[in-house]
């Protein structure tokens, strides 16, 4: 190659730089945030199809398919089309490629379905019924987390039963029989030719472990590994990766402790450390400049982490602009925390000249987004929330994609028990079990039962599955010969959704019936694709149960703010970012406050959030929000207070935008805000205990209430919607409605820590502040 196709070697500082060039053999990069470890694997990629390297003998993990999109992008530039025929995506979507080829050999048909975490817990539901179990004590979600945990250890359901360490700890915790549970559902999903998310993983360990042929032929295809975000894979991942590096050994593995961020999904931290016990003649690169953020944040992230005790010791610095401080604001509630995020949207816009895609609101909880959706859309702010509720995850739409999935593989038990009475054909619950019992009393499928009805159910019953069985297998034929587009088109129509949906005239019908159309419109787009030359439903069909909201392309070009939660926020940058909700028992969540190692994940997790900002960070939190159906009282986070003050702008600003900047304490040296009392639960708003002591701050709604010296009540008259007020009892508070007329009018006061109270007002003794 000759020099003028290497500039892009330009772009990188000497130690990306090395990383970048030496291709070959383990090497390693743990480096704090925006270092440019994802630019190292990038041009490392670019960098290696420049100096001769077939792409198809690449495979590069990343975190989303997002972020596998955008790397292929990039490196497009550098290497031109070569760059499609680079094996990229994360772990469940390559292996699940690779087990379509492979299934076979694992007793898997290669149309096998994927499971989705709905499905999943279906299938568990079942069996705790048949079980007769108590399914308070073995909730769904617990059985479910214990089996993936299993899983992601690489412990068969015959391991978890036979190992002694676990059942005692299954005894302890009251749930004996969680290893039979395991056996059932490893069964019921096998049966169903079905694999759930974590038996991607699970099953690949298998496959490379029993069939060496296979093993080998993946280590000579994939003779050039990367992983991005390696600090957040488990030990399934590790020792898949582990296992396919064996032969060359040319992995380059990049990540950052303090943003491991998965551990409730067992991630393990250990990996990091194993590789240098796996790899002696590992090569350590260090990347010590940030170059995403501005001074400020990158000190203000660096004085955060350093309260985590667990953790490997790196230095941070850029060499950006000190930057403006991080500015901490006080919200009334959720709704004005919405409301406040989006004006300050409209003013850095409008002052600055940003685009609305320069913004990113990140949030601990999906839950958070309502408010400030609200909020945006008030002012008419474009926004997109990524994560969430998929548009695969909506009713119609698993539907329709529950009939597909039969098509291809008529095993599917969950697919069957979803459509086989939608829309209605008289199979109702009853008829399911009668179908569900003849399976399991003869030792086959519900399919065996249903295509074969007459065997096993008798007269009318069997004359409905006949119909549906011919239904079935007449798409089966149909999406031979058909495209996907028509073969879904077909199996719309003639499975009767597309009617049902189009007669119901409802709002929500007809959202329904457009979110079909969506569908379908997308699957058009699949078939039209000049890029790929197999275009049958069953392989748009592949790893759509892998697909998120994200992945839609629908508005890629339009210019929005970004919602999402922290935790998928994981290696973006966006110039301005907003931390919503920074208050004790939701960041830091309230299940993570009594001990160190969860307390540490959430305070990685500010850290990730803190990190995605390049210009400007403000932070906000309210002082009540409405969390499970009741007002509660919040207490500002004390993740505020571990942010050296040096890096926060502290200057009150005026009080009518809800917009108070915190309190500096001269004596502490901390930004403070009030007494807390980190361990105790969220209260109730009606319950809020006796108030403490009223702190020595400027704060206009201050927690406590001790009357102001010389309390005057004012007239009634001079009272107006929206004026902040204090009250002798109940302290200070903001009027948000009044009603009637004078003399009795009657106001809707809202008070920090009692919610709304309506008063009187010739009575209530109200003091305008
Ligand atoms: P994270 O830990 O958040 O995933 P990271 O270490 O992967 O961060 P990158 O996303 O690769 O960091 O880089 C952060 C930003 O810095 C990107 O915008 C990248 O393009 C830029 N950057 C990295 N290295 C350089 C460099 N040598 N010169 C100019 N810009 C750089
Ligand atoms: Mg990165």
């Amino acid at each position: 190659k000759t020099g003028a196709d290497l500039d892009y070697l330009e772009g990188l500082n000497p130690q990306q730089r090395a990383a970048v060039e030496n291709t070959k053999g383990p090497v390693m990069i743990v480096a704090g945030a925006g270092s440019g470890k994802t630019r190292v694997i990038t041009y490392r990629v670019a960098h290696l199809i420049q100096t001769g390297t077939d792409p198809f003998n690449i495979l590069v993990l990343t975190f989303t398919n997002k972020a596998s999109k955008d790397m292929r992008e990039r490196i497009g530039k550098v290497v031109g089309a070569e760059a499609k025929n680079i094996w990229m995506g994360t772990f469940h979507s390559v292996f699940a490629k690779i087990l379509r080829v492979e299934a076979e050999k694992i007793g898997y048909p290669s149309n096998f379905t994927i499971y989705d975490t709905d499905d999943s817990k279906s299938v568990l539901r079942a069996i705790l019924k048949e079980m007769q179990l108590d399914d308070k004590l073995y909730a769904v979600n617990f059985v479910f987390g214990r089996i993936s945990s299993a899983k992601n250890n690489l412990i068969s359901w015959g391991e978890y039963q036979a190992n002694d360490q676990i059942q005692a700890e299954d005894i302890q915790n009251k749930r004996p029989l969680i290893g039979q549970i395991y056996e059932q559902y490893a069964k019921r999903c096998f049966r169903a030719g079905a694999m759930d998310f974590d038996d991607l993983l699970f099953k690949t360990n298998i496959l490379l472990k029993e069939h060496t042929d296979v093993l080998n032929k993946y280590q000579q295809k994939f003779r050039y590994l990367m992983v991005d975000e390696y600090q957040d894979t488990n030990f399934s991942q590790y020792t898949i990766v582990k296992k396919l590096a064996a032969a060359y050994q040319n992995i380059c593995v990049v990540g950052d402790d303090a943003q491991s961020i998965y551990a409730f999904r067992g991630a393990n931290i250990q990996n990091i450390l194993n590789f240098e016990r796996d790899y002696p003649d590992l090569k350590v690169y260090k990347l010590e400049q940030n170059y995403r953020s501005t001074q400020n944040i990158v000190d203000a992230a660096s004085s955060i982490i350093a309260n985590n005790k667990n953790q490997l010791e790196k230095n941070v610095f850029s060499e950006n602009a000190e930057g403006d401080r991080i500015k901490v604001a006080r919200a009334f509630t959720d709704n004005e925390e919405g409301k406040l995020v989006a004006e300050s949207i409209i003013q850095e816009r409008t002052t600055k000249g940003y685009k609305h895609s320069d913004f990113a609101i990140l949030y601990r909880t999906n839950a958070q987004s309502r408010a400030m959706e609200e909020g945006l859309r008030k002012l008419n702010i474009p926004y997109k929330i990524y994560g969430g509720q998929s548009f695969y995850q909506r009713k119609e739409i698993k539907d329709l994609i529950a009939y597909f999935r039969l098509t291809f593989n008529p095993k599917d038990e969950e697919a069957i028990k979803r459509v086989i009475n939608y829309p209605k054909r008289g199979i109702g619950d009853t008829s399911i079990d009668k179908i569900i019992v003849a399976a399991d009393q003869n030792n086959v499928t519900m399919w065996d039962v249903i295509s074969n009805a007459h065997q096993y159910v008798d007269g009318r019953l069997a004359n409905q599955l006949n119909d549906f069985s011919m239904m079935v297998q007449s798409f089966q034929a149909e999406a031979k010969k058909l495209d996907a587009y028509d073969s879904a088109l077909f199996i719309a129509q003639h499975a009767g959704i597309l009617k049902e949906l189009y007669t119901d005239d409802s709002v929500e019908g007809r959202a329904r019936y457009e979110n079909i159309q969506e569908l379908l419109n997308g699957i058009k787009e699949f078939a039209e694709r000049e890029d790929i030359e197999e275009k049958g439903l069953d392989i748009f069909m592949q790893d759509v149960a892998l697909l998120t909201n994200d992945d839609k392309d629908g508005d890629k070009n339009k210019d929005t703010v970004s919602l999402m939660t922290i935790h998928s926020a994981k290696g973006l940058e966006f110039k301005n970012v907003f931390i919503v909700g920074l208050e004790e028992n939701l960041f830091p969540s309230q299940m993570s406050v009594n001990s160190r190692s969860d307390l540490e994940e959430e305070r990685r997790l500010f850290y990730v959030a803190i990190t995605r900002a390049e210009i400007k960070l403000t932070i906000t939190y309210a002082t009540s929000r409405y969390r499970w159906g009741t007002l509660t009282n919040c207490e500002p986070s004390r993740f505020i207070n571990e942010i050296n003050p040096r890096f926060l702008e502290l200057e009150v600003k005026p009080a009518k935008s809800n917009m108070i900047e915190g309190s500096f304490d001269d004596e502490r040296k901390t930004w403070t805000s009030q007494p807390r009392d980190f361990f105790s639960k969220p209260k109730p708003a009606s319950t809020s205990s006796a108030p403490p002591p009223r702190p020595k701050t400027t704060s206009l709604l201050a927690k406590a209430h001790v009357p102001t010296p010389g309390f005057a009540p004012s007239q009634p008259h001079e009272f107006q919607g929206g004026m902040e007020v204090e009250h002798e009892k109940f302290g200070f508070g903001k009027i948000i409605s009044l009603e009637g007329a004078l003399p009795d009018v009657k106001a809707t006061v809202f008070f920090q820590g009692l919610g709304n109270k309506q008063l009187l007002l010739k009575f209530a003794k109200l003091m305008i502040v």
